[in-house]
């Protein structure tokens, strides 16, 4: 029985740092007219309304999102993540925030195509609801995993694979790294954007390490908020990028700063890595 729902978190700091890169990915694949498929493994509800319940109770958005919302920052990557955000909003303030299938299909071309597992009955329905119609969707109320073996390799050789699991179970660590492995196996000319949360660290190095060692080109991507155990959740996250667009690093060298400097409630620090070593690091005092 799954318990996790989107709709608490959305917009968090680990949503901007997640769909920051995703956008940045589609921008990428954007740069040529050859059709391409993105494959969302763990899709959500679609769009979020930040006056609802959940967005609400939790107010995680508050920290996330909701800090950014509206800014001009001088850094194209963040200002066409946020002019994304913001054509999903009524006029006048954050009315909405957009899911990764919201987001990708936002930017997908007609000869481009999205297809998007769920298992979460009430989502799954919701997602379906929001792609009626839209030829270029296929959203299957389908386990990440099976969805894998079941879709993969796609229709297109050009494509995005982002898998951004709830981790809610114990055993869901290593079925990331079985089921990227898997995926990678699949569709080799994919670049994979994992998503892990910052929880305990010997934990995130250990998955995010599994997970570099799938690809020779690799990219890993880290920003936390909050020093290591200084809350009972978590304290960043980060994304393990396999076969990363060769610009996506220097976006990243720019984005970290920033995004710490907006994000951060009083401590954390940021880190990129590659597969040439470590690119830039900080930690806060
Ligand atoms: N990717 C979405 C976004 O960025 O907007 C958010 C996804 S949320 C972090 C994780 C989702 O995975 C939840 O909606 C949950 O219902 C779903 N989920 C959990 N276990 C799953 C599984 N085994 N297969 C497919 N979906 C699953």
């Amino acid at each position: 029985m799954l318990s996790y729902r989107h709709s608490y978190h959305a917009g968090n700091f680990a949503d901007v740092l997640k769909h920051l890169v995703q956008v940045s990915v589609l921008d990428h694949l954007l740069l040529k007219d050859k059709p391409f498929v993105v494959h969302d493994t763990h899709g959500g509800a679609g769009v979020y309304e930040v006056a609802s319940e959940h967005m609400q109770k939790t107010g995680e958005y508050q920290e996330g999102i909701a800090r950014l919302y509206g800014a001009s920052t001088g850094l194209p990557a963040i200002n066409r993540y946020l002019n994304l955000v913001g054509r999903f909003s009524r006029p006048g303030g954050l009315s909405h925030y957009p899911g990764s299938p919201a987001i990708s299909a936002a930017l997908l071309r007609d000869q481009d195509r999205l297809q998007v597992t769920e298992l979460h009955s009430t989502d799954a329905a919701l997602l379906e609801a929001h792609f009626r119609g839209d030829r270029r969707v296929r959203v299957y109320k389908q386990d990440a995993w099976a969805g894998v073996k079941a879709l993969l390799p796609a229709a297109h050789k050009r494509g995005l694979v982002l898998v951004d699991p709830s981790y809610e179970l114990s055993g869901d660590d290593r079925a990331t790294v079985a089921g990227v492995r898997e995926a990678v196996k699949r569709f080799n000319t994919g670049c994979f954007v994992v998503w892990y949360p910052m929880l305990q660290r010997r934990r995130a190095d250990y998955l995010a390490r599994g997970l570099m060692g799938l690809a020779d080109k690799h990219l890993r991507v880290e920003l936390n908020v909050l020093n290591d155990g200084a809350a009972r959740g978590m304290t960043g996250s980060g994304l393990v990028v396999l076969n990363p667009p060769w610009t996506l690093a220097g976006q990243m060298e720019e984005a970290l700063p920033f995004l710490h400097g907006k994000l951060s409630q009083g401590g954390g620090g940021y880190r990129l890595e590659s597969d040439a070593g470590v690119l830039l690091e900080h930690a806060a005092r």
